[in-house]
Protein backbone atom coordinates (compact mmCIF):
# COMPACT_ATOMS: atom_id res chain seq x y z
CA UNK A 1 0.00 0.00 0.00
CA UNK A 2 1.44 3.33 -0.55
CA UNK A 3 0.33 6.62 1.29
CA UNK A 4 -1.39 9.25 -0.81
CA UNK A 5 0.83 11.84 -1.95
CA UNK A 6 -0.69 14.61 0.43
CA UNK A 7 2.61 17.13 1.23
CA UNK A 8 0.77 17.83 4.97
CA UNK A 9 -1.68 20.32 4.12
CA UNK A 10 -5.40 20.09 4.76
CA UNK A 11 -7.14 17.77 2.53
CA UNK A 12 -9.66 18.75 0.64
CA UNK A 13 -13.61 18.42 1.53
CA UNK A 14 -15.21 19.94 -1.38
CA UNK A 15 -18.69 20.47 -1.75
CA UNK A 16 -20.39 21.61 -4.95
CA UNK A 17 -22.49 24.08 -3.18
CA UNK A 18 -20.21 26.04 -1.44
CA UNK A 19 -21.15 27.24 2.75
CA UNK A 20 -21.61 30.86 2.13
CA UNK A 21 -24.52 29.91 -0.44
CA UNK A 22 -26.13 27.23 2.25
CA UNK A 23 -25.31 30.00 4.96
CA UNK A 24 -27.74 32.17 2.77
CA UNK A 25 -30.76 30.10 2.07
CA UNK A 26 -30.72 28.55 6.01
CA UNK A 27 -31.82 32.12 6.73
CA UNK A 28 -35.01 32.33 4.74
CA UNK A 29 -37.85 33.22 6.28
CA UNK A 30 -40.04 30.04 5.18
CA UNK A 31 -39.20 26.69 7.30
CA UNK A 32 -39.29 24.63 4.13
CA UNK A 33 -36.17 26.28 2.02
CA UNK A 34 -34.19 27.20 5.27
CA UNK A 35 -34.54 23.67 7.31
CA UNK A 36 -33.09 21.29 4.96
CA UNK A 37 -29.67 24.10 4.07
CA UNK A 38 -29.79 24.58 7.80
CA UNK A 39 -29.26 20.21 7.88
CA UNK A 40 -26.86 20.41 4.64
CA UNK A 41 -24.80 22.84 6.58
CA UNK A 42 -24.30 21.09 9.90
CA UNK A 43 -23.73 17.38 8.39
CA UNK A 44 -21.02 18.97 5.70
CA UNK A 45 -19.70 20.98 8.85
CA UNK A 46 -19.32 17.75 11.21
CA UNK A 47 -17.64 15.93 7.77
CA UNK A 48 -15.26 18.34 7.72
CA UNK A 49 -13.94 17.75 10.73
CA UNK A 50 -14.14 14.01 10.88
CA UNK A 51 -12.30 14.27 7.79
CA UNK A 52 -9.65 16.52 8.98
CA UNK A 53 -9.14 13.45 12.38
CA UNK A 54 -9.52 10.27 9.74
CA UNK A 55 -8.36 11.22 5.51
CA UNK A 56 -4.73 10.98 6.25
CA UNK A 57 -4.70 7.81 7.59
CA UNK A 58 -6.53 5.92 4.81
CA UNK A 59 -4.73 4.66 1.48
CA UNK A 60 -8.04 3.96 -0.76
CA UNK A 61 -7.46 1.72 -4.28
CA UNK A 62 -3.46 1.67 -3.82
CA UNK A 63 -2.10 -0.32 -6.33
CA UNK A 64 1.55 -2.21 -6.21
CA UNK A 65 3.80 -0.24 -8.81
CA UNK A 66 4.49 -3.34 -10.67
CA UNK A 67 0.70 -3.69 -11.69
CA UNK A 68 0.27 -2.08 -15.22
CA UNK A 69 -1.75 0.52 -15.53
CA UNK A 70 -6.10 -0.48 -16.36
CA UNK A 71 -7.18 1.24 -19.84
CA UNK A 72 -10.63 1.43 -18.65
CA UNK A 73 -12.68 2.76 -15.41
CA UNK A 74 -13.38 0.58 -12.65
CA UNK A 75 -16.50 2.11 -11.51
CA UNK A 76 -19.10 0.76 -8.61
CA UNK A 77 -22.03 2.89 -7.30
CA UNK A 78 -23.75 2.24 -4.48
CA UNK A 79 -27.64 3.74 -3.24
CA UNK A 80 -27.46 5.17 0.23
CA UNK A 81 -31.15 5.21 0.41
CA UNK A 82 -31.83 8.12 2.24
CA UNK A 83 -29.32 7.32 5.29
CA UNK A 84 -25.75 8.93 5.56
CA UNK A 85 -24.02 5.34 5.76
CA UNK A 86 -21.10 5.41 3.10
CA UNK A 87 -21.02 3.66 0.68
CA UNK A 88 -24.07 2.42 0.96
CA UNK A 89 -26.03 -0.90 -0.85
CA UNK A 90 -24.07 -1.70 -4.12
CA UNK A 91 -26.48 -0.72 -7.25
CA UNK A 92 -24.09 -0.92 -10.43
CA UNK A 93 -20.50 -2.80 -10.92
CA UNK A 94 -18.63 -1.93 -13.59
CA UNK A 95 -19.83 -3.63 -16.86
CA UNK A 96 -23.21 -3.87 -15.50
CA UNK A 97 -26.18 -2.97 -17.39
CA UNK A 98 -28.29 0.21 -16.45
CA UNK A 99 -30.13 -0.46 -13.68
CA UNK A 100 -33.68 1.73 -13.26
CA UNK A 101 -32.48 3.80 -10.97
CA UNK A 102 -31.61 7.35 -13.19
CA UNK A 103 -29.59 8.69 -10.39
CA UNK A 104 -27.22 5.76 -10.46
CA UNK A 105 -26.96 5.27 -14.07
CA UNK A 106 -26.48 9.50 -14.42
CA UNK A 107 -23.34 8.88 -11.99
CA UNK A 108 -22.04 5.90 -13.53
CA UNK A 109 -21.73 8.05 -16.74
CA UNK A 110 -20.60 10.91 -15.39
CA UNK A 111 -17.43 8.73 -13.57
CA UNK A 112 -16.82 7.44 -16.64
CA UNK A 113 -16.91 10.51 -19.28
CA UNK A 114 -14.67 12.11 -16.30
CA UNK A 115 -12.29 8.76 -17.03
CA UNK A 116 -12.06 8.93 -20.38
CA UNK A 117 -10.99 12.55 -20.96
CA UNK A 118 -8.32 12.27 -18.65
CA UNK A 119 -6.92 9.11 -20.68
CA UNK A 120 -7.78 9.65 -24.05
CA UNK A 121 -6.65 13.05 -24.13
CA UNK A 122 -4.37 13.67 -21.84
CA UNK A 123 -3.19 9.98 -21.35
CA UNK A 124 -3.58 9.25 -17.35
CA UNK A 125 -5.64 6.67 -15.80
CA UNK A 126 -7.86 7.65 -13.61
CA UNK A 127 -6.99 10.36 -11.24
CA UNK A 128 -3.94 9.04 -9.71
CA UNK A 129 -2.90 7.74 -13.15
CA UNK A 130 -2.82 4.23 -11.98
CA UNK A 131 -6.28 3.22 -12.55
CA UNK A 132 -8.44 4.52 -9.25
CA UNK A 133 -11.10 2.71 -8.86
CA UNK A 134 -14.24 5.01 -9.15
CA UNK A 135 -16.76 5.15 -6.48
CA UNK A 136 -20.00 6.57 -6.39
CA UNK A 137 -22.60 7.24 -3.69
CA UNK A 138 -26.15 8.46 -4.39
CA UNK A 139 -29.18 9.06 -2.30
CA UNK A 140 -27.53 10.12 0.44
CA UNK A 141 -29.24 11.55 2.95
CA UNK A 142 -32.86 13.35 3.37
CA UNK A 143 -33.28 16.69 1.13
CA UNK A 144 -29.42 16.58 1.29
CA UNK A 145 -28.66 19.65 -0.77
CA UNK A 146 -24.85 18.78 -1.51
CA UNK A 147 -22.26 16.72 -3.38
CA UNK A 148 -18.99 16.10 -2.34
CA UNK A 149 -15.50 14.23 -3.20
CA UNK A 150 -14.41 13.28 0.20
CA UNK A 151 -11.05 11.90 -1.07
CA UNK A 152 -11.95 8.44 -1.49
CA UNK A 153 -15.60 8.31 -3.17
CA UNK A 154 -18.27 10.98 -4.76
CA UNK A 155 -21.45 10.86 -2.88
CA UNK A 156 -24.52 12.77 -4.40
CA UNK A 157 -27.76 14.00 -2.62
CA UNK A 158 -31.16 14.36 -3.72
CA UNK A 159 -31.39 17.93 -3.38
CA UNK A 160 -34.57 19.33 -1.19
CA UNK A 161 -36.77 19.60 -4.72
CA UNK A 162 -37.41 23.07 -3.34
CA UNK A 163 -33.64 25.32 -4.64
CA UNK A 164 -31.95 22.32 -5.65
CA UNK A 165 -32.37 19.22 -7.77
CA UNK A 166 -30.85 15.78 -7.55
CA UNK A 167 -26.70 16.43 -7.59
CA UNK A 168 -26.26 13.83 -10.25
CA UNK A 169 -27.92 15.44 -13.02
CA UNK A 170 -24.94 18.00 -13.96
CA UNK A 171 -22.28 15.90 -15.04
CA UNK A 172 -19.80 18.80 -14.85
CA UNK A 173 -20.80 18.71 -10.94
CA UNK A 174 -19.16 14.88 -10.79
CA UNK A 175 -16.29 15.73 -12.92
CA UNK A 176 -16.21 18.88 -10.95
CA UNK A 177 -15.55 16.97 -7.71
CA UNK A 178 -13.21 14.04 -9.08
CA UNK A 179 -11.13 16.75 -10.54
CA UNK A 180 -10.14 17.40 -6.63
CA UNK A 181 -8.57 13.99 -6.39
CA UNK A 182 -6.66 15.09 -9.55
CA UNK A 183 -5.72 18.46 -7.94
CA UNK A 184 -5.08 16.23 -4.81
CA UNK A 185 -2.92 13.64 -6.69
CA UNK A 186 -0.60 15.96 -8.47
CA UNK A 187 -0.18 19.67 -7.48
CA UNK A 188 -1.91 19.05 -4.08
CA UNK A 189 -2.94 22.79 -4.03
CA UNK A 190 -3.87 24.05 -0.47
CA UNK A 191 -7.25 24.95 -0.25
CA UNK A 192 -6.91 28.11 1.20
CA UNK A 193 -7.08 32.14 -0.35
CA UNK A 194 -5.66 32.09 -3.88
CA UNK A 195 -3.88 28.45 -4.46
CA UNK A 196 -7.88 27.28 -2.64
CA UNK A 197 -9.46 29.77 -5.24
CA UNK A 198 -6.86 27.92 -8.16
CA UNK A 199 -7.92 24.48 -6.47
CA UNK A 200 -11.65 25.12 -6.79
CA UNK A 201 -11.13 27.01 -10.63
CA UNK A 202 -9.23 23.64 -11.81
CA UNK A 203 -12.24 21.49 -10.73
CA UNK A 204 -14.60 23.98 -12.52
CA UNK A 205 -12.26 24.06 -15.91
CA UNK A 206 -12.06 20.05 -15.95
CA UNK A 207 -15.38 20.02 -14.84
CA UNK A 208 -16.26 22.21 -18.02
CA UNK A 209 -14.19 20.04 -20.10
CA UNK A 210 -16.15 16.92 -19.24
CA UNK A 211 -19.27 18.14 -20.03
CA UNK A 212 -17.96 20.01 -23.25
CA UNK A 213 -16.20 16.44 -24.13
CA UNK A 214 -18.95 14.47 -23.19
CA UNK A 215 -21.44 16.81 -25.53
CA UNK A 216 -18.67 16.88 -28.31
CA UNK A 217 -19.04 20.99 -27.97
CA UNK A 218 -16.24 23.16 -29.07
CA UNK A 219 -15.30 25.93 -26.47
CA UNK A 220 -18.09 28.27 -28.18
CA UNK A 221 -20.72 26.01 -27.96
CA UNK A 222 -20.03 24.80 -24.26
CA UNK A 223 -22.21 26.92 -21.53
CA UNK A 224 -19.38 27.51 -18.99
CA UNK A 225 -22.09 27.12 -16.34
CA UNK A 226 -21.19 25.00 -13.52
CA UNK A 227 -24.44 23.10 -12.50
CA UNK A 228 -26.58 23.92 -15.06
CA UNK A 229 -30.01 22.10 -14.58
CA UNK A 230 -29.28 21.86 -10.81
CA UNK A 231 -31.12 25.18 -9.22
CA UNK A 232 -35.28 24.49 -9.10
CA UNK A 233 -37.16 26.04 -11.53
CA UNK A 234 -38.90 28.61 -8.72
CA UNK A 235 -34.72 29.89 -8.56
CA UNK A 236 -33.90 33.14 -10.48
CA UNK A 237 -30.76 31.71 -11.92
CA UNK A 238 -29.23 29.23 -14.22
CA UNK A 239 -26.39 27.89 -12.32
CA UNK A 240 -24.31 27.33 -9.26
CA UNK A 241 -21.23 29.21 -11.30
CA UNK A 242 -20.63 30.83 -14.68
CA UNK A 243 -17.08 30.94 -15.68
CA UNK A 244 -17.95 32.77 -18.72
CA UNK A 245 -19.68 35.61 -16.47
CA UNK A 246 -18.87 35.35 -12.99
CA UNK A 247 -20.87 36.90 -10.57
CA UNK A 248 -24.80 36.59 -12.78
CA UNK A 249 -25.47 32.61 -12.71
CA UNK A 250 -28.13 33.80 -9.67
CA UNK A 251 -29.48 36.26 -8.13
CA UNK A 252 -32.80 35.56 -6.18
CA UNK A 253 -34.99 36.51 -3.27
CA UNK A 254 -33.70 33.30 -1.36
CA UNK A 255 -30.15 33.11 -2.66
CA UNK A 256 -29.17 36.14 -2.87
CA UNK A 257 -26.92 36.94 -5.43
CA UNK A 258 -23.79 35.37 -7.21
CA UNK A 259 -20.83 36.75 -5.47
CA UNK A 260 -17.84 35.85 -8.09
CA UNK A 261 -16.04 38.51 -9.16
CA UNK A 262 -14.56 38.14 -12.88
CA UNK A 263 -11.32 40.28 -12.55
CA UNK A 264 -8.73 41.28 -9.92
CA UNK A 265 -10.02 44.72 -8.99
CA UNK A 266 -13.28 42.90 -7.56
CA UNK A 267 -11.35 40.44 -5.74
CA UNK A 268 -13.15 39.23 -2.33
CA UNK A 269 -11.11 39.60 0.73
CA UNK A 270 -12.94 37.72 3.21
CA UNK A 271 -12.35 34.68 6.11
CA UNK A 272 -15.52 33.02 4.80
CA UNK A 273 -15.33 29.67 3.09
CA UNK A 274 -11.52 29.62 3.30
CA UNK A 275 -10.63 32.82 2.20
CA UNK A 276 -13.27 32.88 -0.31
CA UNK A 277 -12.59 29.95 -1.90
CA UNK A 278 -15.76 29.43 -3.95
CA UNK A 279 -15.91 32.88 -4.63
CA UNK A 280 -12.69 34.56 -5.98
CA UNK A 281 -12.52 31.03 -8.48
CA UNK A 282 -14.10 33.35 -10.83
CA UNK A 283 -11.05 35.33 -11.76
CA UNK A 284 -8.87 32.01 -12.87
CA UNK A 285 -12.31 30.93 -14.81
CA UNK A 286 -13.01 33.60 -16.48
CA UNK A 287 -9.13 33.67 -17.77
CA UNK A 288 -9.65 29.76 -18.77
CA UNK A 289 -12.73 30.74 -20.43
CA UNK A 290 -11.43 33.94 -22.51
CA UNK A 291 -8.34 31.68 -23.41
CA UNK A 292 -10.19 29.01 -24.60
CA UNK A 293 -13.09 30.85 -26.83
CA UNK A 294 -9.75 33.12 -28.44
CA UNK A 295 -8.18 29.71 -29.13
CA UNK A 296 -11.61 27.96 -31.10
CA UNK A 297 -11.77 24.39 -31.22
CA UNK A 298 -12.14 21.93 -28.42
CA UNK A 299 -11.52 23.37 -25.16
CA UNK A 300 -10.10 20.60 -24.12
CA UNK A 301 -7.18 20.06 -26.70
CA UNK A 302 -5.45 23.48 -26.33
CA UNK A 303 -6.26 25.44 -23.32
CA UNK A 304 -7.27 22.06 -21.61
CA UNK A 305 -4.04 20.57 -22.36
CA UNK A 306 -2.06 23.99 -21.00
CA UNK A 307 -3.93 24.01 -17.86
CA UNK A 308 -3.24 19.93 -17.34
CA UNK A 309 -0.05 20.53 -17.47
CA UNK A 310 0.85 22.97 -15.30
CA UNK A 311 -1.48 20.76 -12.67
CA UNK A 312 0.88 17.48 -13.70
CA UNK A 313 4.12 19.15 -14.31
CA UNK A 314 5.61 19.83 -10.70
CA UNK A 315 6.30 23.19 -10.34
CA UNK A 316 3.34 24.43 -9.00
CA UNK A 317 3.65 25.52 -5.33
CA UNK A 318 1.14 24.16 -2.69
CA UNK A 319 0.80 27.90 -1.79
CA UNK A 320 0.74 29.23 -5.52
CA UNK A 321 -0.93 32.61 -6.05
CA UNK A 322 -3.10 33.54 -8.83
CA UNK A 323 -0.08 34.93 -10.52
CA UNK A 324 2.26 31.92 -9.88
CA UNK A 325 -0.36 29.88 -11.79
CA UNK A 326 -0.54 32.80 -14.37
CA UNK A 327 3.47 32.56 -15.50
CA UNK A 328 3.29 28.71 -15.05
CA UNK A 329 0.53 28.58 -17.85
CA UNK A 330 2.72 31.09 -20.03
CA UNK A 331 5.59 28.94 -19.84
CA UNK A 332 3.69 25.70 -20.76
CA UNK A 333 1.99 26.67 -23.48
CA UNK A 334 5.42 27.67 -24.76
CA UNK A 335 6.50 24.48 -24.14
CA UNK A 336 4.39 22.42 -25.78
CA UNK A 337 3.22 24.96 -28.49
CA UNK A 338 6.20 27.40 -28.96
CA UNK A 339 5.99 31.26 -29.13
CA UNK A 340 3.00 30.99 -31.39
CA UNK A 341 -0.99 32.09 -30.90
CA UNK A 342 -1.31 29.56 -27.52
CA UNK A 343 1.31 31.98 -25.70
CA UNK A 344 -0.29 34.81 -26.97
CA UNK A 345 -3.71 34.17 -25.66
CA UNK A 346 -2.84 33.07 -22.72
CA UNK A 347 -0.91 36.29 -21.72
CA UNK A 348 -3.90 38.10 -22.78
CA UNK A 349 -6.71 36.39 -21.45
CA UNK A 350 -4.70 36.77 -17.91
CA UNK A 351 -4.22 40.33 -18.36
CA UNK A 352 -8.05 40.44 -19.02
CA UNK A 353 -8.66 39.89 -15.70
CA UNK A 354 -5.66 41.85 -14.32
CA UNK A 355 -2.86 39.04 -13.10
CA UNK A 356 -0.09 39.73 -13.75
CA UNK A 357 2.32 36.88 -15.98
CA UNK A 358 6.04 38.38 -14.53
ZN1 LIG B 1 -14.86 22.19 -5.41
Amino acid sequence: MQPRPNHGSQPVFCTIVPPHLLDKLSQADDPVLAEPARRTLEADGARRHHRRVTALARTPGARASSDPVPAKPHRTLYDCRHGTDLPGVKARDEGDEPTGDASVNRAYAGLGATFDLLLTEYGRSSIDGKGLPLIGSVHYDEKYNNAFFDGEQMVFGDGDGEIFLDFTVAIDVIAHELAHGLTQYTANLAYQGQSGALNESVSDVFGSLVKQYSLGQSADQGDWLIGAGLLAPRVSGVALRSMKAPGTAYDDDVLGKDPQPASMDDYVETDEDNGGVHINSGIPNRAFYLLATALGGNAWERAGRIWFDVLTGGELAQDASFRDFAMLTVAAARHRFGEGDEAEAVLKAWSEVGVPTR
